[in-house]
């Protein structure tokens, strides 16, 4: 299996070359030949190439089986015709990356504030208020005049069937129960879609029960009783924002694994961003990217029927949840050791078998 690595920016360096040396031991112990193919995208391709993003990148990416991307600080890509494209947004529309699943869950040897819980939120990873590709203006934002901003927000029958199949055939493997979160007191026309198609797809699942929530009011459900959820899908931005909250509730925000697949690419990615405030010291949890690769290793696995990638995704998650059992940890979940040091004692623990 073929992986681009690209490290990004803030602690996406650090935890990166943790998850490589992870990745690493899961091929050795797995024999799966992992062919790991480092390069650039972000600020530092921006002053290597003049652009975030070269064509000859996203031409190894689409070459490759898989992508791993570090986060990117992205406030400063403002003009995409000067080369200043959001690495993660480029890579999501051009690979059609249309389904990011996120798993959240609490661990034994953790306190878990809310109880224990384990759920997935299915975010839809093309469309919403993040659908400028197809806008010709050039932005799903205009300024019409200083004073006045409009922001689009697009949604099609296409995406909203697609993600649907997502959730439902995730729930089929978990605990059979789907939550539509939408707005549609609000946004009537688009949600109102959103959750009819959810229905529909839900019909040819007849096993998996169905409930809705809309979004305000889930944020006050999932904090007051997250074990009640199993798989929750959702639109672009409420996906991103809930999925901060259930990594966050579960942790730790560097609990957040996160894949974004697509029909034949998938690309991991922790998620959370380049956490500027704790960037190289050391202290970053680098366990969301190691879950992030273990996705993407799962992922493969599923696709092609090779058995040796499902069990080293599956040992991986396992050896996490061990070492964080045992504190072996970065102290945001309770443990003492640095990025590196956790690191470490996953390959040894992946290694010992
Ligand atoms: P960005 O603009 O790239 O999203 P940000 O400032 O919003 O950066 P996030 O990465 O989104 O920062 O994270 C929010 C906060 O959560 C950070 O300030 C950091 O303290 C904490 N955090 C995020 N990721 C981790 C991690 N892997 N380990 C420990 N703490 C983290
Ligand atoms: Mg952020």
């Amino acid at each position: 299996m073929k992986i681009v690595v690209i490290p990004g920016d803030g602690i996406g360096p650090e935890t990166m070359a943790t998850t490589v040396d992870v990745l690493e031991a899961a091929s050795k112990r797995f024999n799966l030949n992992l062919d790991l193919q480092h390069d650039i995208a972000g600020h530092e391709s921006l002053k290597r190439n003049g652009a975030t993003v070269t064509p000859e990148l996203l031409e190894k990416v689409r070459a490759a089986d898989g992508l791993m991307l570090g986060p990117m600080a992205t406030y400063d890509f403002k003009d995409e015709a000067k080369g200043e494209v959001n690495p993660s947004k480029f890579f999501r529309k051009s690979l059609d990356l249309y389904a990011n699943i996120r798993p959240a869950r609490t661990y034994p040897g953790m306190p878990a504030r809310l109880g224990e819980f384990d759920l997935v939120v299915v975010r839809e990873n093309t469309e919403g208020f993040y659908a400028d590709r197809n806008v010709e203006s050039g932005g799903s934002e205009m300024l019409i005049t200083p004073d006045v901003v409009i922001s689009l927000r697009r949604i099609t029958r296409l995406c909203c069937e697609r993600i649907a199949r997502s959730a439902f055939e995730l729930a089929m493997t978990r605990k059979k129960h789907v939550t539509i979160v939408h707005k549609a007191n609000v946004l009537k026309i688009a949600d109102g879609m959103f959750i009819d198609i959810c229905h529909q797809v839900g019909k040819e699942f007849p096993e998996v029960t169905i409930d809705d929530f809309i979004v305000d009011a889930m944020m006050a459900h999932v904090v007051r009783a997250p074990q009640r959820f199993d798989v929750i899908v959702t639109t672009n931005m409420f996906g991103d924002i809930l999925s901060d909250l259930t990594a966050e509730l579960s942790g730790s925000l560097g609990l957040g694994g996160s894949l974004n697949a697509g029909t034949d690419h998938a690309m991991g990615q922790a998620a959370h961003g380049s956490a500027p405030d704790i960037a190289g010291q050391n202290i970053a949890n680098p366990f969301s990217l190691i879950l992030s690769a273990a996705m993407l290793l799962g992922w493969y696995g599923q696709r092609k029927g090779q058995q040796a990638f499902n069990d080293a995704a599956a040992a991986i998650f396992d050896v996490v949840a061990d070492a964080i059992a045992a504190g072996e940890a970065t102290r945001d979940v309770g443990g003492k050791l640095g990025t590196k040091e956790t690191g470490e004692a996953v390959v040894r623990r992946l290694a010992a078998g």
